[in-house]
């Protein structure tokens, strides 16, 4: 049991408030135990976020802690068994600890790139990039890179924020809210409260989706899009409303780079720079005085024409650059590309446009700008926007989200009633660091690294390569291959570690993360890549170690299992250092306490790396003078640890202070956790109202936000219309500029990609695949009931889903001579699966769809080895790969964004046939998973309430 753990006691009910963890949405809970044991969870009405609404998957948090497929002790892979046999010896934490210490000691007194830390979905990588970093290796990341970075890298390096956690649709003020490519599950409770709200107050909902299911369904107007052609929808729609004069002129003129000025001149190495002063001020042409002028001296700004400056510069003027990049982009031109009507194109951006510029309407709410001016009111523009992985997921994405956030910049809707409203620590400035370490000897025996191991590069020079620009990360993001990877590439962890390339790792440590089944592309050669050995005898990947709460399939190649805990028994912390609850009145923050002890000899993994982090004698977690333990636990940690001795800021921003007196920052309060605990695990800061809006430039909020170590400059967070960042490291790929140089093999490849305009350009595996042979797209998304996997253990959830279909256009039957229901074959270029059909006019006929992770390896996750998960569900990606085919450019390639390496799970390719009269089993199929040691016996637990008393009397 832990310290601090919840005691059970007989015949007593309690209620206790936690905060949910069956997706990722943080809604706060209220847990009903009687005799110690979960009776039911409700959604805390008492809490901002949830305002007591909880989803299916919320209350089902009941079957999660009670499930048959939780670890339930360490384990230790017997000797002489094979990884993938699932068969292991018990082992104690003491055990576990001292081969830990040992192993990683000696890889951080030698070589600490050779460990690598990589995580799934948790809420906690402020502290697992806080340990990477002291342990002093770069190869850590979370999942962000095979999920949405795109979304984030694309507005972050645009606007200086981005969705979700860090902004959001203004629904309450909106009247057309447009939304892309969004699954259910992001932002799912208050989202969809917020859609209800808005459509009974009269709003109007379009929604742009190949599928449509969730929020589509109860859209106004579904548009089908073609996947992966977002972006040529999105700079047609810019087309028309320049075409038409829809957008905001001020706006632009004050608050973005739109009327600076662009050197336009090809012979020169600063071609495509801005023109600036000799004070670095970048430099306008005022169109009444006709003389060039620096930024924000004049308001009466060109805001296109060519204009040569007095030493013969010639020069446009960065707005002027993109009207002439969406000319030749009409609506007819992405009719043919996105599938979509041109009048309906032309229609809908009519719609917005003038929704935006016509209905708009003032609050009068008194502001001052970062130039002294003060204001009486907002403008509100009451379009409001939201988008998320539909649009990430492509190798184009990221310059899909730079043309959809220019899109919301040109409409002037950026932190804007009506619009898209930031959430604190955001806006930051662009990019808004941190600083990476930068060359290969910023990597040293016993030293932590002198920079995050994540980041977002200002210049190539920021780049984490060596002298001959190869990679000096395993997942090789930050290198020329992916240069702005600000969340990494774990999806080619695995196969770079097993090719040796870049090098060779000893020990790696995954978290959370199902890297042997859904949350990997290529699933059935990673298995076998986990597998491989190499001539000595010895695995590839020699140590591998599995943190997890179940019995996933990745548990079965664990060499040692590390059984964490359910969210109901561990502390943990929703961050402002990470990604936090805020909303766009300020900043929130919130936790988790338990209200269960742990389960068996199960640890929360945040216990681990503190415990880890304290035996290996990482300065932040010992005392200098000393070296001994300065951390008792995790709630210890997270009470006294600071990001800066004396800085007062850490990870929880309520009740600072001694006392608990202060806020966001102060002194450690040793009663923090308590005071949390009262306040419903919630913590939220209202800004005054003449600091929510237009932050960027809005001083008063620069400030405070300055202050309380948000931002790291006081300075306007500009707009980048035009991306002067990408520029140079289009500069360095063509050879123009000084300092790091791409290897000649990408200088094609990062010349074409680091557009500083957002341009359009067909996925990258779409390229390179036969369409004739397969014309479809396919697509997984998340279902409403589950989250990633976490879920297809679960007793209730499981009676909505146990297993999945492939969804398709009933016209794709008709010409496969198939029916609703049949058995059929989908096969892409890399491999092919069997599942079931069913027809749907929910779908645009080009593309096919499923449930993603409801299919599951025979054994996993403690179901029946005939379960219906593994003989009628199927995963989609064994059909996907995580490489380009290995001719691109000469290289061998991640099959992610050229920009981002954001994986490009929704590029691939199939065609669809029907299965012979006997094919009627998923496949692939894979030897049965055994049960682990300490788990309970394979049964249903639809008998909770019924056999509780046995079940618990039991122990299982
Ligand atoms: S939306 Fe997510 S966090 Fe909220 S109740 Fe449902 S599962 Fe829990």
């Amino acid at each position: 049991m832990q310290p601090d753990s919840p005691i059970p006691i007989e015949g007593l009910t309690e209620v206790k408030n936690t905060t949910c963890y069956m997706c990722a949405c943080r809604c706060g809970i209220r847990v009903t135990l009687r005799d110690g044991v979960v009776r039911y969870i409700q959604g805390n009405p008492d809490h901002p976020l949830n305002k007591g609404v909880i989803c299916a998957k919320g209350s089902s948090g009941i079957m999660k802690q009670y499930s048959p497929a939780r670890l339930t002790q360490p384990l230790l892979r017997k000797p002489g068994s094979l990884r993938g046999d699932a068969e292991f010896d018990v082992i104690s934490w003491d055990e576990a600890f001292d081969i830990l210490e040992k192993r990683l000691g000696r890889i951080r007194e030698t070589d600490p790139k050779q460990f690598a830390l990589f995580t799934g979905r948790d809420q906690m990588q402020a502290l697992t990039g806080l340990f990477a970093r002291q342990f002093g290796t770069p190869n850590y990341a979370a999942h962000g890179g095979f999920c949405s970075v795109n979304m984030a890298a694309g507005m972050i390096y645009s606007i200086g924020g981005s969705f979700w956690e860090f902004g959001g649709p203004d629904l309450e003020r909106a009247k057309l809210f447009v939304m892309l490519g969004t699954a259910e599950d992001h932002h799912s409770n208050p989202l969809k409260t917020a859609i209800a709200k808005f459509k009974r107050q009269g709003g109007r909902f379009i929604s742009i989706n190949p599928i449509r299911t969730g929020y589509s369904a109860i859209a106004d107007e579904w548009v089908p899009i073609k996947p992966g052609t977002d972006g040529a929808l999105l700079l047609a729609w810019m087309h028309v409303l320049i075409e038409q004069g829809l957008y905001d002129k001020d706006f632009l003129i004050d608050y973005s780079n739109a009327g600076q000025l662009v050197i336009q001149d090809e012979q020169r190495d600063d071609h495509g720079m801005l023109a600036r002063d000799d004070n670095g001020e970048p430099l306008c042409w005022d169109a009444v005085t006709n003389e060039v002028v620096v930024f924000h001296t004049s308001h009466d700004i060109a805001l296109h024409g060519d204009y040569v400056l007095a030493d013969g510069t010639p020069v446009t003027p960065a707005f002027g650059l993109l009207m002439d990049q969406v000319q030749s982009c009409t609506p007819e031109w992405a009719a043919e590309i996105t599938g979509i009507a041109a009048q309906d194109i032309r229609r809908l951006a009519l719609e917005i446009g003038k929704t935006a510029i016509e209905q708009a309407f003032e609050l009068p709410v008194p502001w001052t700008d970062s130039w002294g001016r003060q204001h009486a009111s907002v403008i509100g523009r009451p379009v409001a926007f939201h988008a998320m992985r539909g649009l990430a997921a492509h190798s184009n994405g990221f310059q899909t989200i730079r043309a959809f956030s220019l899109l919301l910049s040109i409409l002037g809707t950026i932190d804007r009633p009506g619009g898209f409203r930031h959430k604190a620590p955001y806006p930051r400035p662009i990019p808004p660091g941190p600083s990476i370490p930068n060359k290969p000897e910023d990597v040293q025996p016993n030293t932590p690294l002198n920079g995050a191991p994540l980041g977002s590069p200002a210049s190539p020079d920021d780049l984490f390569v060596d002298a001959q620009g190869q990679p000096i990360r395993i997942d090789k993001a930050f290198s020329w291959e992916h240069p702005l990877s600000l969340h990494g590439l774990m999806h080619n962890v695995i196969t770079n570690a097993w090719r040796g390339d870049p090098y060779p790792i000893d020990t790696l440590l995954i978290f959370m993360s199902n890297m042997a089944w859904n949350s990997t592309m290529n699933t059935s050669q990673v298995r076998k890549m986990l597998n491989d050995k190499q001539d000595n005898g010895d695995y590839k990947i020699p140590f591998l170690v599995v943190c997890d709460t179940f019995q996933s399939e990745m548990v079965a190649f664990a060499d040692l299992v590390l059984p964490d805990t359910s969210y109901l028994e561990r502390h943990d912390t929703i961050s402002m250092l990470d990604r936090p609850i805020s909303e766009y009145e300020g900043p929130a923050d919130s936790v988790r306490i338990p209200v269960l002890p742990p389960t068996g000899e199960s640890k929360p993994f945040q216990e681990v790396l503190v415990e880890l982090a304290s035996r290996l004698k990482f300065p932040a977690f010992v005392n200098a003078d000393d070296q001994s333990r300065k951390f008792k636990d995790y709630p210890d940690f997270i009470i006294n640890y600071e990001t800066a001795p004396g800085s007062g800021i850490g990870f929880l921003a309520g009740w600072r202070g001694k006392n608990g007196e202060k806020s966001l920052k102060g002194e450690p309060n040793p009663k923090q956790w308590e005071m949390y605990e009262k306040n419903n695990c919630v913590f939220q800061y209202h800004l005054p109202e003449s600091l929510q809006y237009m932050r960027n430039w809005n001083q008063g909020y620069l400030d405070w936000a300055y202050e309380y170590g948000m931002i790291a400059k006081r300075a306007p967070i500009v707009i980048h219309i035009y991306s002067e960042i990408l520029q140079q490291f289009r500069l360095a790929a063509q050879g123009k500029r000084a300092g790091k140089q791409p290897p000649d093999a990408l200088r094609q490849r990062v010349a074409k990609y680091f557009a500083p305009l957002p341009f359009y350009y067909m996925p990258l595996e779409t390229e390179r695949t036969d369409c004739d042979s397969y014309p479809l797209n396919a697509l997984t998304q998340r279902p409403m009931a589950m989250y990633h996997s976490w879920d297809s253990q679960n007793a209730w959830l499981r009676q909505i889903h146990a297993h999945n279909y492939l969804y398709m256009n009933p016209a794709l039957g008709q010409q496969g001579h198939f029916k609703d229901g049949d058995w059929v074959w989908v096969q892409s270029m890399h491999g092919k699966v069997c599942c079931m059909c069913r027809f749907s006019e929910a779908v645009e006929p080009g593309t096919v769809w499923t449930w993603n992770a409801i299919g599951k390896a025979s054994g996993a996750w403690n179901l029946e080895t005939d379960a219906n998960e593994s003989r009628k569900g199927f995963l989609l990606n064994h059909l996907i790969s995580e490489e380009l085919p290995p001719t691109f450019y000469g290289e061998i390639l991640s099959n992610s964004d050229p920009v981002t390496g954001q994986a490009g799970w929704f590029d691939v390719r199939v065609r669809v046939y029907k299965a012979g009269p006997n094919e009627n089993i998923t496949w692939p199929q894979f030897n049965p998973m055994k049960v682990v040691p300490g788990q309970s016996e394979r049964k249903t637990l639809l008998s909770y309430f019924a056999g509780l008393k046995k079940m618990i009397g039991d122990g299982k």
